[in-house]
C-alpha cells in the first residue's frame, strides 16, 4: 500500500484561546494537505490538543468541573475556529482517547525496557504556565521569559529518558538528511545544541494528577510534553491508519522546536522507530508591532477577522506577509491592505472585468497561450519548501502582469465604435487579448487553490459560466 502524505501541526494546548498564532501553523498546514492532494498524494492531515497537565487541572477546579468534562467543552473552540477558517483536517486527535493513554503507557514501559529510563531526584524551576523547568540562563531578572511569572521552586524525584545517550545518533540523523530540521538557522542552533551536550529529561511529575499514569510506579504521571508529542505516532492506531508513519512534516512554532526536533527523535530512536522527515519551526508574531498579549489586548481573534474579511482573504493575508520560518508583524490593518490591494482591486477585479468584456463584445473564448507551466512549477517548488509568501507574491505578480496588458491593449478601443461597425481586425484581435487575460486566469485557478480554495472554486465556476459575481467585495 502506498504510504500516506502525513502533515501535523502540534496539538494544541486544550486551554488556549485559539488565536492568530495558531490559526498561521494550521493554515499552513492546510495549504500544504491541499496542494499535496491536487499532486495526487494521498494525505493524512492531523491536528488536535493537549488536553492534560497541572495547569487544565487548575482551570477545571477554578470552573468546578472535572478535567475532562472541562477539557470536553473546550474542544469546540478549536473545531469551530478550524471550520471557519476552512481548514481540512483528516483528523482531530485529542489526548484524553483511552488508545492513545495505552499507546502512550506501552511506549513508555518500551523505553524503560530498553534501559532508556532511570529514576533520579530533580530540582530545579517549574514555571506552571510553562509546563517545564526553566534552565538557569533562560530566567529574566528572575521570571520566566514567556511569561513573566515567578517559576516555582520544585525539588522531586521522577523518571528520566536518557537523552544524553543520543546526541551523536541525532547529530548523524541531521548530518545524513535522514530528517531535516528546517529553516537552515534553526538547523544550526539544534545542532549547536547538540555539541553542547544533551542532559536526560524527566518524563514524570509526581504532583500532576491530570495526566497518563505512569506503567508501574502509579504515584507518578507521565509528564504532558512526552504525551502530547506520542500523539503523532499513536494516530496509527487511534484512526486506524497503518501507512502513514513516518510523517512527512511536523509544523509548529520555533518556541515548541526543542521538543520536536531533539526529544522526540530521539525517543524514536531510542525505540528503534523512523524518524519524521521533516521538522519546520516557522517564526513569531507581532502585532502591529508589539508583542502579542492578554494584558495588552492585542490578541487577534482568527473567528473575528474571517468574520470581516472571510476565511481566503485571512488565509492569504497570513502566509503572504512574511517568510514563514521568521518573525513578522501582522495587523488588521494588513490584512484589510492586502485584501484591499490585492485581492479585492487585483485579482477580483481582473475576473469581473475580463468577464463583463467577454460578454459585452460577445467574444468566443479561445484556448491561448500563456507561460504558466513554468510559472506552476516554480510555484509548486515555492510551496514544497514553504516559501508561501514567496509563491503568493509570484501569483500576485501573475494578476499584476494580467491587469497591465488588458491597460497596454485597451480592449474597449478595440470594440465596434456606435454605427461604423466592427472591423474584422479589430474584432480577431480583441478575442486575442481576451482569451490571452482568460486563459491567464484559468492557469491561476489551480495555483491559488490550497490558500483560497473556495475563491478558486468560484473562479473556476465564473470562468466556465462567464457568469461573473465579486470574488471579494468591498468591505
Ligand atoms: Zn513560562
Amino acid at each position: 500500500m502506498k504510504k500516506k502524505f502525513y502533515i501535523t501541526t502540534p496539538i494544541y494546548y486544550i486551554n488556549d484561546v485559539p488565536h492568530v498564532g495558531h490559526a498561521y501553523t494550521t493554515v499552513a498546514a492546510d495549504v500544504l494537505s491541499r496542494y499535496y492532494k491536487s499532486k495526487d498524494e494521498d494525505v493524512f492531515f492531523l491536528t488536535g490538543v493537549d488536553e492534560h497537565g497541572a495547569k487544565i487541572a487548575e482551570a477545571a477546579k477554578k470552573a468546578g468541573v472535572e478535567p475532562k468534562a472541562f477539557a470536553d467543552s473546550l474542544v469546540p473552540r478549536f473545531q469551530e475556529a478550524w471550520k471557519n477558517l476552512n481548514i481540512n483536517y483528516s483528523e482531530f486527535f485529542r489526548t484524553t482517547n483511552p488508545k492513545h493513554e495505552e499507546i502512550v503507557q506501552d511506549l513508555i514501559l518500551e523505553l524503560k525496557d530498553k534501559g532508556f529510563v532511570e529514576k533520579k531526584k530533580y530540582t530545579g524551576v517549574y514555571c506552571v504556565a510553562c509546563e517545564k523547568f526553566l534552565l538557569p540562563d533562560e530566567l529574566v531578572d528572575g521570571c520566566c521569559p514567556d511569561h513573566g511569572t515567578k517559576p516555582e521552586e520544585h525539588s522531586e524525584e521522577n523518571y528520566f529518558f536518557l537523552l544524553s545517550k543520543f546526541g551523536d545518533k541525532l547529530s548523524k540523523a541531521i548530518e545524513a538528511g535522514d530528517y531535516e530540521i528546517l529553516p537552515e538557522s534553526r538547523k544550526n542552533e539544534v545542532i549547536g545544541k547538540i555539541k553542547n551536550g544533551l542532559e536526560d529529561v524527566s518524563i514524570s511529575r509526581e504532583k500532576v494528577e491530570w495526566g497518563i499514569l505512569f506503567p508501574g510506579d502509579e504515584s507518578q504521571t507521565i509528564y504532558v510534553w512526552i504525551d502530547a508529542l506520542i500523539n503523532y505516532w499513536s494516530a496509527q492506531k487511534v484512526f486506524n491508519q497503518d501507512n502513514i508513519w513516518p510523517a512527512d512534516i511536523h509544523l509548529m512554532a520555533k518556541d515548541i522546536l526543542w521538543f520536536h526536533a531533539i526529544i522526540w527523535p530521539a525517543m524514536l530512536l531510542a525505540l528503534d522507530l523512523p524518524l519524521p522527515k521533516k521538522v519546520f519551526a516557522h517564526g513569531f508574531f507581532t502585532i502591529g508591532g508589539q508583542k502579542m498579549s492578554k494584558t495588552r489586548g492585542n490578541v487577534l481573534d482568527p473567528n473575528t477577522l474571517v468574520e470581516k474579511f472571510g476565511a481566503d482573504a485571512v488565509r492569504y493575508s497570513l502566509l503572504r506577509e512574511f517568510p514563514f520560518g521568521e518573525d513578522g508583524d501582522i495587523s488588521e490593518e494588513k490584512i484589510a491592505n492586502r485584501y484591499q490591494s490585492e485581492l479585492s482591486n487585483g485579482l477580483g477585479n481582473l475576473v469581473q472585468r475580463t468577464i463583463s468584456m467577454i460578454n459585452k463584445y460577445e467574444i468566443r473564448i479561445s484556448k491561448s497561450e500563456t507561460n504558466s507551466k513554468s510559472e506552476t512549477r516554480k510555484i509548486s517548488k515555492l510551496i514544497e519548501d514553504l516559501k508561501f509568501d514567496q509563491a503568493l507574491q509570484e501569483i500576485a505578480g501573475e494578476i499584476t502582469k494580467l491587469n497591465q496588458y488588458i491597460e497596454e491593449n485597451k480592449p474597449w478601443e478595440l470594440a465596434p465604435k456606435g454605427s461604423l461597425g466592427w472591423t474584422k481586425t479589430d474584432q480577431t484581435k480583441l478575442a486575442e487579448v481576451l482569451s490571452h487575460v482568460h486563459s491567464g486566469l484559468v492557469d491561476i485557478t489551480p495555483q491559488i487553490a490550497p490558500f483560497m480554495p473556495e475563491t478558486a472554486e468560484k473562479m473556476k465556476k465564473q470562468l466556465e459560466t462567464l457568469e461573473p459575481d465579486p470574488l471579494f467585495p468591498r468591505i
